[in-house]
């Protein structure tokens, strides 16, 4: 590991103002905020992200977890992934985030981590993590080995010729299904940004995966009021039953009035570039009772466009039965 200096942050202006120093928020930015590390700090072990300098804004007061007047659910950038999960509110309101995080990394790791390092984890592409290899993403125009590689793993929707990996946080996939805003602070004042428009498609650069710019805090996030009696669930398939990213996982949400969906919301993870949803697979279960057919027509109009790689094919079929699967788990 390279050196650096750590800089303590008391307050938000002088932690965007050290932020704002950086050339790019994004792959090879020199100044980072420093959360629970469980990310940074494993990959400048790695040497996959070389930061001059380190901000550390864990006493900027940013962990506060609580309702909001019109029922909306406020977290904190530093609130941490098992205070988040464990939450009264999270677990009687939002139940597929609760389950989503806990069904992520280790208790060690979860009391460590932060809704924002969440959110901002870098992909498990092997050879992303593996400064020895070529990757598109870590040093752009340099190639990517996974495309005739190993892509087991890798992401089978939103991807393009330079770049296939997967988000890999599970938490994004429920904050995603649940409309989540991100409110940051940066250099030029104060923006919130849906959770469906933080994250960037690869095209042609990869090494860009958010639209976060230098400087850019994010302070917390913001998860509308859900609907009234609205069902949910996490469902995520992997290769082991702990301690594992997933294969494919499902976020999903309904309400049901007179045997009828009024509605329904769903997000998929491990299988896109960026946690993915789409409006019109959701909009077709509307009015719908709840069926298998029903679900897997939603399935099928989801996964279209799938673009699957030498080994990952599977991915497709595992995906559509994911989500029906974790439908009928909350409409019987
Ligand atoms: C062994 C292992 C297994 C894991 N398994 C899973 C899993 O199954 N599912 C899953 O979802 N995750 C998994 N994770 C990932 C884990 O959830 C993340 O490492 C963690 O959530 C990152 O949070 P952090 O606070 O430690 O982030 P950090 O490492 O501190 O930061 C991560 C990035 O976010 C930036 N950042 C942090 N806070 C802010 C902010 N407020 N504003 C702007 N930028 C910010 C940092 O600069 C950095 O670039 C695993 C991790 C490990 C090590
Ligand atoms: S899939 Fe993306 S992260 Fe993995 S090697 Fe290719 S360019 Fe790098």
């Amino acid at each position: 590991m390279q050196f650096f200096d750590l800089v303590r942050a008391s307050d938000a202006a002088a932690a965007i103002a050290a932020g704002a120093e950086s050339v790019t928020a994004q792959q090879g930015a020199s100044v980072r905020f420093l959360a629970g590390g469980t990310t940074l700090v494993d990959l400048m072990k790695l040497g996959v992200e070389r930061p001059e300098r380190l901000i550390d804004i864990n006493r900027l007061g940013l962990d506060g977890i609580h309702k909001q007047n019109d029922g909306s659910l406020f977290v904190g950038a530093t609130a941490r992934n098992s205070d988040l999960a464990h939450h009264p509110l999270v677990r009687a309101g939002y139940a597929a985030l609760s389950q989503a995080i806990l069904a992520g990394a280790s208790t060690q790791l979860r009391n460590t981590a932060t809704t924002a390092g969440n959110l901002l984890q870098r992909t498990r592409c092997m050879y992303f993590r593996d400064p020895a290899s070529a990757c598109n993403k870590r040093k752009p125009g340099s190639g990517c080995p996974a495309i005739a590689g190993a892509n087991r793993m890798l992401a089978i929707l939103g991807t393009s010729d330079a770049c296939i990996a997967t988000n890999p946080s599970d938490m994004a996939v429920a904050m995603l299904a649940y409309d989540t805003v991100v409110h940051v602070q940066g250099a030029s004042g104060i923006r919130q940004i849906p959770l469906a428009d933080f994250y960037v498609l690869p095209g042609q650069r990869p090494d860009i995966e958010t639209v976060l710019v230098p400087g850019d805090l994010v302070t917390h996030v913001i998860l509308p009021a859900p609907p009234a009696g609205e069902r949910s669930v996490y469902l995520k398939l992997r290769d082991r039953a702990s301690y594992e990213f997933a294969l494919v996982s499902a976020a999903a949400a309904v309400t049901l009035s007179g045997g009828k969906i009024v509605s329904a919301r769903f997000a998929l993870g491990g299988v896109g570039a960026r946690p993915w949803r789409v409006g019109d697979a959701e909009r077709a279960l509307i009015g719908a009772a709840p069926s298998e057919m029903a679900f897997r027509n939603a399935a099928e109009s989801c996964l279209k466009g799938a673009r699957p790689q030498s080994h990952n094919g599977f991915k497709v079929e595992l995906a559509k039965r994911c989500i029906v699967h974790a439908f009928k788990q909350i409409t019987s």
